[in-house]
């Protein structure tokens, strides 16, 4: 197998022998408690965490357990018989190659021993990930097979390899060692991100410590610890890596700051109160409760009214939801009936729905025709061509009716409404010799190419794909 040069240098920098943090024994020991059982001989239990006697009723078996009265941890009952027993558990800790963040693994073997009533760790090392170089390094003490991984305790040579399997390793470390943290990313490319915070926040238990990694590339990762907005910190701090005042960063007022620390503020919630700017958690979480965490819902409504009226009147309807009230106040609009305060707040949501509902039926598509027309003169300024293949909006309702009907999809009975409404884009592809006929429908969404449609399923070619990526770079993309 072909190995990278870079992988191959940093594969001879690893030296023979890696040393073990100074607290290892201690960190292991703190894990093991929990791996315990209690051996029952007649009515005498003994815990084999803390070694002491104590009477119990309790039957051996699987399922069952018992408190130990003196360390107060639960662990299963099986009878002083017992021969053969283990437990197997992952931890991981930190370390610096070159200067390059490495995560090992070791796998916790836990083996009863029934002459001394008490478990013995076999702790090996098995697995280093490399995040910076994306390779995962395993040694001749683990095997994998299809799904099957299995780490040998008896074996000493250690001969490292790049693992290739088709699925990665599975991380099931239970805990990763923190107290060299800061030390060892000294000189990598996460030496100011507060990981070891990361971690603690998230729990060190079974923590995807690759994700936290993933997240802390990005420098707004440490500016947005350090403000105590950790669910930013590590869900999504690349939505944050603008450059400029709290304005620019967040998209709110300074003043609210305080409250958005208070409540650990997450990217949902933050997206709200960008909306409402109002700081009230309650209200806040309504609104995601009744637009089903809807983001795009949300500013769409808001455009009609305000949320926080609008949340304080859901409160008195059955029923509500903001996906339906959306539905509601573009019949409206489609029916040309006037968005009083009256009309937007009816006394009875369902019942108002319901009208429109069927008042829409009988008027038809008047409004549809003309909210159309508009979007087709918003989007003209995207037409293109080549010598080949022009790209267009569609132009009116016949012209998206006409298009379906030559392609037999469903873009007319689908899309013609988010068409109107600027939920969607819908642009043709045809060829400039036949321009009528009817090629492939290319669907828009927050400038991507989202869907392309061919009639008689007929796949996209080589060529108009080359058009369409072009036009989706240097147009679409170029808009935004
Ligand atoms: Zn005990």
């Amino acid at each position: 197998m072909y190995i990278r040069k870079e992988i191959r240098e940093f594969m001879e920098k690893m030296p023979k022998e890696m040393k073990l943090p100074k607290h290892w024994r201690k960190f292991i020991h703190e894990y093991d408690v929990e791996y315990n059982l209690l051996i029952k001989h007649g009515k005498e239990y003994e815990c084999t965490n803390c070694g002491k006697y104590f009477y119990s009723e309790q039957v051996e078996g699987k399922g069952c357990w018992d408190i130990c009265p003196f360390c107060h941890n639960q662990y299963d009952v099986r009878r002083s018989n017992l021969k053969n027993y283990f437990f197997l558990y992952d931890l991981a800790i930190v370390d610096n190659i070159d200067n390059k963040l490495v995560l090992r693994y070791f796998e916790v073997k836990r083996n009863y021993n029934y002459k001394k009533r008490r478990f013995e760790d076999n702790v090996v090392e098995y697995a280093r990930i490399v995040p910076e170089l994306d390779i995962e390094l395993v040694n001749d003490r683990f095997v994998k097979y299809m799904a099957f991984e299995r780490v040998y305790h008896t074996k000493k040579i250690k001969k490292w390899r790049v693992f290739t399997g088709m699925y990665g390793l599975s991380q099931y470390y239970k805990g990763i060692y923190l107290e060299n943290m800061d030390e060892k990313i000294k000189g990598t490319i996460y030496q100011y991100a507060p990981l070891t915070e990361a971690v603690m926040y998230l729990g060190n238990n079974k923590t995807d410590f690759l994700k936290v990694l993933e997240k802390a590339k990005y420098p707004s990762f440490e500016l947005l610890m350090k403000m105590g907005l950790k669910k930013l910190a590590l869900d999504c701090p690349e939505n944050f890596n603008v450059k400029g005042n709290f304005e620019k960063r967040f998209g709110i007022e300074k003043e609210l700051y305080k409250f958005m620390k208070k409540h650990d503020i997450s990217y949902n919630e933050l997206q709200v109160l960008q909306l409402t700017k109002r700081a009230n958690m309650d209200k806040i979480q309504r609104l995601l409760k009744i637009s089903h965490s809807n983001i795009e819902d949300l500013r769409r409504t808001s455009q009609y009214i305000d949320l926080i009226k609008l949340e304080e009147y859901s409160k008195t309807q059955k029923y509500f939801s903001i996906h339906n009230y959306l539905d509601y106040v573009r019949n409206l609009e489609k029916l040309e009936i006037p968005l009083t305060k009256k009309k937007l707040l009816p006394e009875n949501f369902i019942e108002a729905h319901d009208i429109s509902v069927s008042k829409v039926k009988i008027v038809g598509s008047k409004v549809l025709c003309r909210k159309i027309k508009q979007r087709y003169n918003e989007l003209e300024k995207n037409q293109y061509n080549n010598d080949m293949f022009f790209i267009r909006p569609a132009k009116t309702l016949n012209d998206i009716k006409d298009e379906a009907k030559q392609q037999n999809n469903c873009v007319y009975t689908n899309y013609s409404e988010s068409y109107a409404w600027g939920d969607t884009d819908i642009y043709f592809l045809r060829e400039l010799k036949s321009p009528k006929k009817s090629l492939v429908t290319v669907e828009v969404r927050n400038n991507k190419i989202r869907q392309k449609y061919q009639g008689g399923n007929e796949l996209v070619t080589e060529e108009q794909k080359n058009f369409l990526n072009l036009w989706e770079k240097q147009v679409i993309q170029k808009v935004a």
